[in-house]
């Protein structure tokens, strides 16, 4: 018989994938000691099996949850249904990763009409109990029952106001026991049965309602953001009640051992007097920070404080903990690894390291390199006087420019158009993860630090404002009003996540600097990583960025992003039109000045770290006008102007763009190819490259160039490029009197070349994986048009797990990049190997890389950090270290 369910004493942290995190950490807390009301949990394999059993509980999990629930009581000393000493149990989710506020949580099950007179009389607070048991029913009715909690809102404002009140805490018990009576009303309209009032059948419901959630549309968007499988399943928690709710000696709170937007080793987090969880969480109340908790309850603040000492020692980790008070005694309701911000975790790692609790290698695996893109963007400039409309808390950094929209669903459609847009909401629930996604950043008029949005935001990294109660937002005029002034629908406006203000229009914005704590964290990855970080960079400005961000060296310089300047334009245009070898040589004669200052400005920029340059390689239409527009000019000047120059030219022009028109332009006449058919353009190139070394050289600085051939696929293509490179750099070490010292290698970017490795190694100093291409080859893709047809497709229906534009196709791609590395290095032991395809800025395929064994990986210089830390992580996990590695 399978084991399906587990009290708390009998679990342990290492039991996260069958007790869910959350069950885990619970049953952890239980042993070493801490407050925390007793339970069990109903594991993961469980919810498997219900999916497995139609969605149905087995009797031999009935049986067993039934035992668990008889070992709670006899540890409570209460029973379900009792009304003379009732327990009340809380059900939640607990899923292997923790998705906040994805699934669903019931709290105060196991009242009823008569329960909730025994805790009337046991509380001696008939307030308290008619208030749980409201609570009780429409959490219910909404997560089990499907009513939704509008009506019951909806339901109790009315009520409220009839009664003259404003606020909930002024409703007496008799004011409660109204409701209950109007919300069963509610219940048997929209269900068309009673409220169940059976404890027990509650308690099967609900468990049966926290399996279902596992499937609910936010939980799947959620794991496919992240990446989680959808067959782990959600373990389930029954958990004893403790109220926060019983009077002012009684609260709720969460908090993290360290900031979690900063970093900054204080406790933080926020508590409410007299209330229950969910009213943290959902923001309705906006509550104190914890720090005042040491005047309202002294004893309780040093308990905890302790404790929260106690937790991140054991788990070695920042941790997100929640607590509740009743009656002056403090509970541990929930502890897990804190959420934070790229900032956040960096500093806490490295501080970590620093205390001497977690060692360099864990440090560097615990942030992520995905999340440091955060740090790298812009953030407003500070010379810029700020005009702030107004002021919120500031719950997850960054800045943002954008739209106001009110509602998720336009969020994202306005997205999906290209708008840059900026939710506002009064609160944001679960259900707007989608629109939180599209959106810019996040604001939000009500609810604290670790509201919903807040914590969300903080995820992926999006700027965020909670808790704004200056605006006043009308969803319904689609408006939102600060004092006077009215921001309307669609509106600009920017906000500044790091301290909370929000401002009218757009604001200047300024390149992002990086923390001693990020230089330190980079430097620790440097020392380790046994994998090379280069930059794909086009122009001196980029290598400049490319070295600051620390690479190692330039692996793909894309010489064609040079002719694209306008004012190098009209010559790269003549050199297409020339008619005769002897024109054509004249405008590349104009060309050669101009790539060769660009070579200078790169190599001197890069101070003698090896450079790749890549030889031209997209068709030529690109540089010459649109086929269609150009047809419309000629027709118009040959009705207007039909004996005028400009027709002339125009139709010289339309008859060359109609000459070099391909139908498929990305497989035609490009890469080597135009070499091989003009070796006076390669020529040229190279004469440039040379001449900008020899003039490097004369000032007396380093320079390693490498040339690099595109898109070969037969061994013969390379022979007569490489040949042509190397004459032309004996021309110019005549000219010159020096002698250079360069290589010249290939791309592997057609799938017949990775095939071939052996024969075109003994051409190749070095191949360079040029993934975009071997991708679009190999799968058979158009990169420009297959992510607008129909990948997206796949990707959501999971015909591909990935995009394998962005994440390598280990499978497929990754396949041919092996032998290509293999056959390449049977001929040349000594070959280099790098990736500049888009993927050498990506986690997982870095990770690829790094065990096939490649030297180096080239991304965009803003991702050279990324790449560094995503190396060194490669290096960690893959290398038979000694060291033990977490
Ligand atoms: C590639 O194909 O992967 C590559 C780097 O070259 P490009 O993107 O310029 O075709
Ligand atoms: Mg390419």
């Amino acid at each position: 018989m399978t084991k399906f369910v587990y009290l708390f004493n009998e679990g342990n942290t290492t039991m996260k994938e069958l007790l869910g995190g959350k069950g885990a950490n619970l049953a952890e807390m239980t042993n070493i000691g801490l407050p925390v009301p007793f339970g069990f949990t109903i594991s993961t394999e469980a919810c498997n099996s219900y999916y497995d059993n139609n969605k149905a509980i087995s009797s031999e999990l009935r049986e067993q949850i039934l035992r668990a629930l008889s070992e709670l009581e006899s540890k409570t000393g209460k029973k379900l249904g009792d009304p003379s000493n009732p327990l009340l149990v809380s059900v939640r989710s607990g899923a292997v990763f923790s998705m906040p506020g994805m699934m669903d949580t019931i709290l105060n099950l196991g009242m009823n009409a008569e329960t909730v007179v025994g805790m009337a009389k046991l509380t001696n607070n008939a307030r308290f109990a008619y208030d749980s048991y409201r609570r009780f029913i429409q959490m219910f009715s909404d997560v089990v029952l499907g009513v939704d909690t509008f009506y019951f809102e909806q339901y109790l404002e009315e009520t409220r106001e009839a009664k003259g009140y404003t606020h909930d805490p002024e409703m007496k018990a008799e004011d409660w026991m109204e409701v209950i009576e109007g919300y069963k009303k509610i219940v048997q309209k929209h269900t068309k049965q009673a409220f169940p009032e059976d404890p027990e059948e509650q308690l099967f419901l609900a468990v049966n309602a926290v399996f279902d959630s596992w499937n609910n549309q936010r939980a799947k968007v959620y794991r496919r953001l992240n990446r989680i499988p959808d067959h782990l399943g959600t373990a389930v928690n029954i958990q004893s009640m403790v109220f926060g709710n019983m009077g002012e000696d009684s609260g709720t709170g969460v908090a993290f051992t360290r900031n979690p937007s900063t970093g900054e080793h204080i406790l933080y987090g926020e508590y409410l007097i007299n209330a229950q969880g969910e009213d943290v969480v959902a923001g309705i109340r906006t509550p104190e920070p914890i720090q005042a908790l040491e005047k309202d309850m002294p004893a309780v603040f040093k308990q905890f404080t302790d404790t929260c000492k106690k937790l991140e020692s054991h788990y070695l980790d920042m941790q997100d903990i929640e607590f509740t008070v009743e009656r002056g005694k403090l509970y541990i309701l929930q502890t897990r690894n804190g959420k934070r911000t790229a900032q956040a975790a960096i500093r806490i790692a490295v501080e970590m390291e620093e205390e001497g609790i977690i060692d360099k290698q864990t440090a560097l695996l615990r942030v992520d390199p995905e999340q440091l893109d955060q740090l790298l963007h812009r953030r407003i400039d500070d010379t810029h006087v700020r005009k702030q409309l107004a002021k919120g808390l500031p719950a997850s950094p960054g800045a943002a420019t954008g739209e106001v929209v009110f509602d998720a669903d336009e969020a994202e459609q306005l997205a999906s158009e290209g708008v840059k847009v900026i939710l506002v909401r009064p609160e944001t629930t679960p259900d707007d993860i989608h629109g939180i996604v599209a959106s810019q950043a996040i604001v939000t008029s009500r609810g604290g630090m670790t509201s919903h949005a807040a914590v969300v935001a903080r995820g992926m990294g999006k700027a965020c404002i909670c808790g704004c109660d200056a605006l006043k937002i009308d969803l319904k005029e689609k408006q939102f009003k600060v004092g006077e002034v009215i921001v309307k629908h669609r509106e600009i406006i920017t906000i500044d996540g790091s301290t909370g203000e929000i401002m009218l229009g757009e604001i200047p914005m300024i390149e992002p600097e990086l923390s001693a704590e990020f230089k330190t964290l980079l430097q620790w990855a440097d020392e380790l990583r046994d994998l090379g970080v280069r930059a794909n960079a086009d122009n001196p400005e980029d290598a400049k960025k490319a070295m600051e961000f620390g690479a190692g060296g330039i692996g793909l310089c894309r010489t064609e992003h040079m002719f694209m300047d306008a004012k190098r334009v009209p010559f790269v245009q003549r050199m297409i039109l020339a008619e005769t070898l002897t024109e054509r040589e004249e405008a590349l004669s104009h060309l050669l000045p101009m790539q060769q200052e660009d070579f200078e400005g790169i190599f001197e920029a890069m101070e003698g770290h090896p450079v790749t340059i890549r030889l031209l390689d997209p068709p030529l239409h690109e540089f010459l006008p649109d086929k269609e527009e150009l047809l419309v000019d000629v027709t118009k000047l040959q009705i207007l102007h039909p004996d005028s120059t400009e027709l002339a030219e125009k139709e010289a022009l339309l008859k060359k763009v109609r000459q070099l028109d391909e139908f498929n332009p990305m497989l035609g006449h490009r890469g080597c190819r135009l070499g091989m058919i003009h070796p006076e353009i390669y020529g040229m190139q190279a004469k440039a490259i040379f001449y900008a070394v020899a003039a490097i050289m004369n000032k007396g600085l380093p320079v390693k160039p490498e040339i690099m051939i595109p898109l070969v696929g037969h061994v013969n293509e390379l022979r007569q490029m490489r040949q042509l490179v190397i004459d032309t750099a004996k021309e110019v070490e005549q000219e010159t009197g020096l002698t250079f010292t360069y290589t010249v290698g290939t791309m592997i970017e057609i799938p017949r070349a990775a095939i071939t490795a052996d024969e075109i190694a003994e051409e190749a100093d070095f191949f360079s994986f040029g993934t975009n291409d071997l991708t679009q080859t190999t799968f058979g893709y158009s990169r420009d048009d297959a992510e607008g047809k129909f990948l997206q497709t796949y990707i959501e229906e999971k015909v591909l797990p990935e995009n394998p534009f962005a994440v390598l196709d280990q499978g497929g791609v990754g396949k041919l990049v092996e032998m290509g590395v293999q056959l390449g290095r049977k001929t040349k032991p000594e070959l280099k190997t790098g990736i500049c395809g888009e993927h050498g800025g990506e986690k997982f395929s870095i990770e690829f890389c790094y065990k096939t064994g490649l030297d180096y990986v080239s991304c965009s210089p803003y991702r050279v950090p990324l790449a560094r830390l995503a190396a060194a992580q490669a290096t960690i996990r893959n290398k038979k270290s000694k060291e033990p590695v977490y």
